[in-house]
C-alpha cells in the first residue's frame, strides 16, 4: 500500500492510519468494508452478501479526531 501523508481537512494537523473495527458474534473481528449501492435485505441473513466490496482504511486526526476513510481496490 502506498504511503500517505495526510493532513486533516478541518484543522490541518497530521493524521494517523487505522481502520474501523467491527466486532461480530463470538468476538469475531473484521474490518469495515465499503460496498457500492444500497443494502439489499435478506430474510435469512439480515443483509445479502454484496457483489463487490472494498477494504477500507481510516485516518484519524490526532488533534480534533476527524475520521477520513479510503476504500482501496484489492489488486
Ligand atoms: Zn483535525
Amino acid at each position: 500500500m502506498p504511503r500517505h501523508e495526510i493532513e486533516c481537512s478541518k484543522c490541518n494537523s497530521p493524521m494517523q492510519p487505522g481502520y474501523l473495527l467491527e466486532e461480530g458474534h463470538g468476538n469475531e473481528r473484521s474490518i469495515t468494508a465499503w460496498v457500492e449501492g444500497q443494502p439489499q435485505k435478506s430474510f435469512w441473513m439480515g443483509l445479502r452478501p454484496p457483489q463487490e466490496k472494498l477494504e477500507t482504511c481510516t485516518w484519524r486526526c490526532i488533534r480534533c479526531g476527524y475520521l477520513e476513510t479510503y476504500a482501496h481496490a484489492t489488486a
